[in-house]
């Protein structure tokens, strides 16, 4: 389709028109309708609604208002923390100053004001939506819930949700106010929806190679062979068709990334990821492929260390004696949130461990040696790393990298195992310029009349890595700057 060319095979008129049926566009199409909307089409181009809120906890508070699922932070949130206080305000200034902390004030500090003051209120307004069913805690409260309970919603306020359905160009009048969009319909048709306020909701550029080529960190020629993508591979549709129709960029872009991955475990909480993700398992050692050490692996934050490294790739090591003692004692509770308490963790990780040394994923050998010879490594600087590490290990004290001492267990039973690992990642942030109403600006700081943004598309969140502190960060914010722009929209905007 070439946007604008060809004659509309269907008109709509709504009053708002939401692009993206998200997390960001399906609360902000509830929260509109609650204000009182007429007629609200979102569009989604896949072929249900959902877009990655389909993966995040249901981010509920406990009944003494607590968060059920904090933050990800060095998995190390205890009791007595301000963001886990039972006190929102507290928690708000709290989340407050962890974000603009983590961004050094680079971030947009009255727009993260607003989004933390927001998500304080998700909890309350997600049960506001619930049934008593949907109340009751089951396994899909880890996953999906979500999604259906927003999907839900929607439907029960009348939202009509058109999917297989793509926004290809932002509609705007002679005066430059957003009138609508135009889109593609699956049968290759073009329709176009006027309303009086459009929504872009997206959910960033992470499937768009131009966009990674032009905002990642240290990109390499081809980052889809390297990375790991954990989620739905958008493609910033929603960005393009902004900067098309005027907005600026923040110039803030984040990369929201999971744990440690390999590419070839798809199920991210099988006994084997268990067994060699860091968040778990953070006695394992992480070297480069020339076999050196990079980071503390107790660190969930230093996952970022692995931007640094060539094709984002490196190699999980660890010996027989490490693998005994950490199944036999289990993970570090104290460390980890309660829910995992009881689960089965780790039934039948031999078996699939086994397997995939059979399949020449993991590598098992009797000597180090064997094992740099696997990786492609100089063995003498592989045994070099083992021995410094063994000796901090001794002395109960990593002189490198400060790695916790609880953490510290020498490598020095065999058979030893490595693991090619490497970074992955959920969703990108940014770059929109949006003010706290989610209005977006043009390049004069002036908000397009009638076009807003919300979810991850919008900047000025993060700077250059994603705040992973701040409480609930991303589907937290998402849901907040989606019930932010709901409750503008309707007033279509302006100055
Ligand atoms: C694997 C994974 C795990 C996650 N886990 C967590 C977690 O534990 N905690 C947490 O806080 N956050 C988590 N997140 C992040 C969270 O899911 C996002 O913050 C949230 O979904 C973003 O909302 P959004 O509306 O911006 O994008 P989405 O929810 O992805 O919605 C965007 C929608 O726009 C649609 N779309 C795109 N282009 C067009 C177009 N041209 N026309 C019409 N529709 C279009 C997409 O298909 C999609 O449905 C996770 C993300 C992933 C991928």
């Amino acid at each position: 389709m070439n946007p604008g060319t060809q004659k509309p095979a269907k008109v709509f008129d709504a009053d708002i028109v939401i692009v993206g049926c998200g997390a960001g566009g399906m609360s902000a199409a509830i929260t509109a309708k609650s204000n009182g909307a007429g007629r609200i089409i979102v569009l989604e181009k896949l072929s249900a609604p959902g877009g990655n809120a389909i993966f995040p906890p249901l981010p509920l508070n406990d009944a003494d208002g607590i968060p059920r699922f904090a933050c990800m932070d060095d998995n190390r949130v205890k009791k007595g923390d301000p963001r886990l206080s039972p006190d929102p305000r507290v928690r708000a200034d709290a989340n407050f100053n962890c974000a603009m902390e983590w961004n050094h004030w680079r971030g947009d500090a009255r727009l993260i004001r607003a989004l933390v003051n927001k998500f304080e209120t998700n909890s309350d307004w997600l049960k506001t939506l619930m049934t008593p069913e949907d109340l009751i805690p089951s396994p899909d409260d880890m996953r999906g819930k979500l999604a259906r309970v927003l999907t839900k919603a929607c439907k029960n306020a009348g939202v009509e949700i058109l999917c297989e359905t793509s926004a290809k160009k932002i509609l705007k009048n002679e005066t430059g106010r957003a009138t609508g969009v135009l889109a593609e319909t699956k049968d290759g048709n073009t329709i176009q929806i006027n309303a009086n306020s459009t929504l872009i909701s997206t959910g960033g550029f992470i499937g768009s190679q131009e966009l990674m080529n032009k905002y990642f960190n240290y990109a390499d020629e081809n980052i889809y062979d390297d990375v790991c993508i954990m989620g739905l591979l958008h493609t910033g549709d929603g960005i393009k068709m902004a900067f098309d129709a005027g907005a600026a960029s923040d110039g803030t872009v984040a990369f929201e990334w999971e744990m440690n991955r390999m590419p070839w475990l798809k199920n991210p909480a099988s006994p084997l990821t268990n067994l060699l993700n860091n968040d778990m398992n953070p006695g394992v050692v992480w070297v480069t492929p020339q076999g050196e050490r990079f980071a503390d692996e107790a660190k969930m934050n230093a996952t970022n260390s692995i931007y640094r490294l060539k094709n984002k790739t490196f190699y999980i090591i660890f010996d027989e004696g490490q693998k005994k003692k950490f199944l036999t004692e289990g993970p570090d509770f104290d460390i980890l949130p309660d829910f995992l308490r009881g689960l089965p963790l780790f039934a039948g990780v031999e078996k699939e461990l086994q397997e995939q040394i059979e399949a020449g994923r993991i590598k098992v050998a009797d000597t180090w040696d064997g094992i740099a010879e696997w990786m492609g490594a100089d063995p003498a600087v592989l045994n070099n790393t083992i021995e410094e590490y063994n000796g901090f290990c001794d002395n109960n004290y990593d002189a490198m990298f400060l790695k916790r001492p609880k953490t510290l267990t020498a490598f020095r039973t065999g058979p030893f195992y490595a693991a090619k690992s490497t970074l992955a990642m959920l969703v990108t942030r940014g770059p929109l310029k949006v003010n706290t109403k989610m209005q977006l600006l043009d390049k004069k700081d002036e908000p397009i009349p009638g076009l807003y943004a919300a979810g991850v598309d919008i900047g000025g969140t993060d700077s250059d890595t994603y705040a992973c502190s701040a409480a609930c960060h991303s589907i937290g914010w998402s849901l907040a700057s989606g019930r932010i722009a709901g409750e503008n929209l309707l007033k279509g905007g302006g100055r």
